[in-house]
């Protein structure tokens, strides 16, 4: 066991990593085989693996085991503590234990009270102890799959972690007898998988990536500069996440039981409840596939069975308020990365809750045509959203499990990422300098003389007024009764990105091209946003190069 403040460090030689994604609801192992990163099942099968410990008997109960006792043993069943990690008692929000074991104030720190144990008392467990306990058996299950002790990772954390949760996440895992390779924020791990597959185009781009979760929605901006991974701006939701979708769900299925059996609300009853969640969450789930789901729970309450269905429509119908918050999360925070949402060439969308299709809708609806929208409903080729984190941290993992601790923890800030394109370390900056771009211009046909000019670019978003629609004749009118009917919707504004050419930053002539010949322009800017230009003929002598001060 590592003592308090000091880390646990493997040598590179003896060292068998993997990335590690911990979350409040569900958590995922996953390695790299031949570079490519592998999503691992667990001993149940699973490859999202629910965030919980039970204990029953005295025996410790994990993943979708525990989840079954949260009908039967609540008391005993810890959830959702991922959040609590170095957290004053004080600060958490306790609202996802309240049908589980409930967190505690514990000197001013959060703790849990368990019968962990055959017999004797219960015991208190500090929240610590319970990620502890919760990432061994993630370890085990890992290392069991692999045939050989995992003894490293790299771990995935929210972009709103404060210092004192992320050294308390490091320590829960250090003992667990698990070495924190690094921490990574988790939108960066979702962008290092998409840049990692082989058909992945590395230009210079603007992406959302929004990360619904169970009890959390987190929406990030990042722009990728020349391989580079800027945060420009990061919103973060307690309101509109999974498992407000699932209590939509069991309110739905409540009535309807209420309907055929007067006064017996099943969420009234501890048990009950749990186990319209369950088969809510399975519903829902059965909606990302299906355009129809199921809903069947033998015994709901007072012994009473029951059976219903619900289809998509109904769902997203009921659903309206919580889809409405996503879509206005992801709004916002590109509004407050100062940018148009014709600006984001790419949305990614990562976490269970991001199988939903009505979700990928939305942003279909929210995005121009141009920006492409990683969602499994929209993009056959999107990789699993609640397989991206584990991934991106796996291959994370596999670049720098080679380096002794120190080398990674000088070059591995959290805020530091290295990716396979580059070989050096490169920084999450608020600006993506040093960068350098090159161009290749056709010249005149015939050969001869050319004026190169560089010029700043300015965009801005230009409003075109639909065509006023002639008026309606009144006969017209009267036949017309729909009010759903398309010609009544009012037609958008048309907007559109236009580039504007502003101040001239060099002019460069270049003399006697030959034939056919292109001119290569390289604009280099320095890390102190000093500009170098250079002009040439490609495969000519010479050239022109001028500097613009910073
Ligand atoms: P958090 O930390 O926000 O609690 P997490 O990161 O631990 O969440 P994720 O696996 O990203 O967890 O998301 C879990 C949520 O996704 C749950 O509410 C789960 O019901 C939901 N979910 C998982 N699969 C699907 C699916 N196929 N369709 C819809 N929702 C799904
Ligand atoms: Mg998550």
């Amino acid at each position: 066991m590592a003592a308090n403040g000091e880390r646990k460090a493997v040598a590179p030689d003896q060292r068998c990593a993997i990335g590690l994604t911990f979350g409040n609801s569900y958590s995922s192992i996953a390695c790299t085989i031949d570079d490519s990163a592998v999503v691992i099942a667990n001993e149940d099968g699973d490859r999202q693996i629910p965030s919980i410990l039970s204990y029953v008997d005295g025996e410790e109960y994990t993943g979708t085991q525990a989840k079954a006792f949260l009908v039967r043993n609540a008391n005993n069943t810890l959830v959702s503590f991922r959040d609590f990690l170095g957290q004053d008692f004080k600060s958490i929000d306790p609202t996802h234990c309240h049908a589980a074991a409930h967190p505690q104030d514990a000197n001013g720190s959060v703790a849990f009270s368990v019968q962990d144990k055959a017999e004797g008392d219960a015991s208190t467990l500090s929240v610590s102890e319970v990620a502890t306990r919760y990432i061994r058996r993630l370890v085990q299950s890992a290392s069991d799959y692999l045939g050989k002790k995992v003894t490293s990772a790299v771990l995935t954390i929210p972009t709103n972690f404060t210092d004192k949760q992320c050294e308390a996440l490091i320590q829960a895992a250090n003992n667990a007898d698990l070495e924190v390779l690094q921490l990574i924020k988790e939108p960066v791990a979702d962008v290092l998988a998409y840049d990692a597959r082989p058909e992945a185009i590395l230009e210079d781009k603007n992406i959302v990536v929004a990360d619904l979760g169970g009890t959390r929605s987190d929406v990030a901006v990042i722009a990728s500069r020349g391989g580079m991974y800027t945060i420009l701006a990061t919103a973060h939701d307690y309101e509109f996440a999974g498992v407000h979708l699932d209590k939509v769900l069991m309110d739905h299925f409540a009535k309807e039981f209420m309907k055929k059996n007067k006064d017996v609300d099943p969420r009234e009853n501890a048990r009950s409840l749990a186990k319209l969640k369950a088969e809510s969450e399975s519903a829902k789930k059965a909606l990302s596939i299906g355009t129809n789901a199921s809903f069947s729970v033998e015994s709901l309450a007072e012994g009473i069975d029951f059976q219903s269905t619900i289809n998509r429509l109904r769902y997203e119908t009921v659903a309206r308020n919580v889809l409405g918050g996503i879509n206005r999360l992801v709004e916002g925070v590109v509004k407050s990365a100062g940018l148009d949402v014709l600006d984001i060439d790419e949305v990614i969308l990562s976490g269970g809750t991001s199988h939903t299709p009505r979700i990928a809708a939305n942003m279909r609806n929210i995005f121009p045509e141009s920006t492409q929208i990683q969602a499994p409903s929209t993009n056959p080729s999107a990789i699993n959203p609640s397989e991206l984190q584990a991934r991106g941290a796996a291959l994370q993992a596999s670049l720098i499990q080679e380096y002794e601790t120190e080398d990674v923890d000088q070059s591995t800030h959290p805020a530091v990422t290295t990716v396979a394109h580059i070989t050096n370390a490169i920084g999450v900056v608020s600006t993506a300098v040093p960068a350098r771009r090159t161009i290749h211009i056709n010249g005149p046909k015939e050969g001869g003389d050319v004026l190169i000019k560089v010029i700043e670019g300015n965009t801005h978003i230009k409003v075109t007024k639909p065509e006023p629609k002639p008026e309606k004749k009144d006969e017209e009118k009267d036949e017309d009764d729909s009010d759903f009917s398309d010609d009544e919707e009012e037609e958008e504004d048309k907007r559109e990105k236009v580039w504007k050419s502003g101040e001239t930053l060099a002019e460069a002539a270049i003399r006697g091209l030959k034939k056919g010949s292109k001119v290569e322009v390289t604009v280099n800017v320095a890390a102190d946003l000093g500009v170098t230009i250079a002009a040439r003929e490609v495969g000519g002598k010479g050239g022109v190069r001028g500097n613009i001060a910073a």
